[in-house]
Formats: C-alpha cells, sequence, structure tokens
C-alpha cells in the first residue's frame, strides 16, 4: 500500500493507481476489493500456510501422536513438482489478461506446497497438513478480512487449482480426520474451469465472464491443463504421501 507523493492524505490510505496493464486492475484497486500489495499478499498467503501447517503439527504432538524427524526431499522431483504448479497456474491465469496475476497466481499455488517443511526439514506427524479444506477456510478469511475481497478470491483459486493438479490423495478434512481420498478426474476438470474463471473475475470483475470469447479462453486453458494432467503420469502421482 502506497501513499507517497500525496502528502495531504492523512485519513484512510489510499492505494496509488498505477497505469492500465501495469499494475493491478484499476477497479480492483478500491480499498472495499483489495487493500494490500500482490506481494502482500504472498507473503500472507505463505505465512499462513506455514503457520497453520505448524499449528496441526503442534497440537497433533500434544495430543500424543510421534514427531518423525524430518528427511530431506528428491530434488528431482521437487523442482519438476515446482514446474508443473507453476506452469498450470500461469496458463489458468492467462484469461484474466492482467499481468500481475501472471507472476502471483503462479507463486500463489505454489505457495500451498510450504506445508512440504514439515516431513522434509521440519518433523511432522503426518504430513501435508496444509492440503486440507480447514486451510481454504482459514487462508480465505484472514485474507478477506485483512486484504478484502478480491485477495480472497485469489488466493481461493490458488488453492483449489493446486489441489486439483496434485494427483494423489490428501487428508481432506484433517486434521479432524485422517482419510485420505483421492480427487476424481472430473473434480479436477471443474476445478480448472472454476479457478480460471474465479480468477478472470478477481482481475477483471464480474462482468467479464459474461463475454462468449472470456469463456472460450477459460475452457481452452481448463482443458489444455487437463490434458497435461492425464498424459503425464509423473505428475499425476507422486506427492500424495
Ligand atoms: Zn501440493
Amino acid at each position: 500500500m502506497s501513499t507517497e507523493g500525496n502528502p495531504s492524505s492523512k485519513g484512510a490510505p489510499v492505494l496509488t493507481a498505477e497505469p492500465p496493464g501495469q499494475g493491478w486492475p484499476a477497479e480492483h484497486l478500491s480499498p472495499a476489493t483489495w487493500r494490500a500489495s500482490p506481494l502482500a499478499t504472498l507473503v500472507l498467503y505463505a505465512g499462513l500456510a506455514f503457520a497453520v501447517a505448524a499449528a496441526i503439527v503442534a497440537l497433533e504432538w500434544a495430543l500424543g501422536d510421534p514427531l518423525v524427524p524430518g528427511s530431506p526431499p528428491g530434488t528431482d522431483r521437487s523442482v519438476e513438482d515446482a514446474v508443473w504448479h507453476l506452469a498450470s497456474a500461469f496458463a489458468i491465469a492467462l484469461p484474466a489478461r492482467r499481468r500481475v496475476f501472471l507472476w502471483l497466481f503462479p507463486l500463489l499455488a505454489l505457495g500451498l506446497d510450504v506445508d512440504h517443511l514439515f516431513g522434509a526439514v521440519l518433523p511432522t506427524v503426518t504430513g501435508r497438513t496444509d492440503h486440507a479444506l480447514l486451510f481454504l477456510v482459514v487462508v480465505g478469511a484472514v485474507t478477506w478480512s485483512v486484504q478484502g475481497r478480491t485477495a480472497a478470491l485469489t488466493v481461493g483459486a490458488a488453492f483449489l487449482e493446486h489441489v486439483a493438479i496434485d494427483g494423489g490423495s490428501f487428508p481432506w478434512l484433517g486434521p479432524f480426520v485422517t482419510d485420505r481420498w483421492p480427487i476424481p478426474a472430473w473434480v479436477t476438470l471443474a476445478l480448472l474451469v472454476l479457478t480460471a474463471a474465479a480468477v478472470t473475475v478477481a482481475a477483471r470483475g464480474p462482468s467479464a465472464i459474461a463475454r462468449p470469447t472470456v469463456w472460450a479462453a477459460i475452457l481452452t486453458v481448463a482443458i489444455i491443463v487437463f490434458a497435461a494432467f492425464l498424459i503425464i503420469p509423473t505428475y499425476a502421482s507422486f506427492l500424495s504421501s
């Protein structure tokens, strides 16, 4: 948030609008919709991913489950997975046609894997604690209250885009229920369409998705990413544990 160059501003902070195409979408610069810089959104998301995972690991440990020491991840797999998350989220953000979403959305999508720190570097109990609906609720509510509904819509879409293409099974109802369920392929496709539409709404406002050309772009990128998800088995199976 910047009030630079406006020495007369004393009341509510005012975001400094950038020229169209060079920063935040003008219609979402109002404090009512997005009250922070994109970097602040990214830091908040990653911080919450770490904090929620740490809190759940601590709770499980306090309740008597044994902590297991971390083991370093395989570099090849980690890099491969990171590239997959960044590339797929970049594609999903293309219909939004706003430059800031082309880097923010992939980094937010990748940010969910902050919970890899537990089990890879730090001790854990069950691991993968953020790959759960509880984290979606927490990150959505906190982001909405701190940074507004557009930021909340964006981080929620980033979470769903990530889990849609993760493959494998995760404890979606954790930490209350530790059973793991896979996401069916049709849900993955539906989530890709939904998240591409959500990012477009976040970037351009609800009226943008009324246009058939925008829907054509949304469906095209969703189908391309879904085809990659089906075709490349390496990406679809190795991170569920
Ligand atoms: Zn993941």
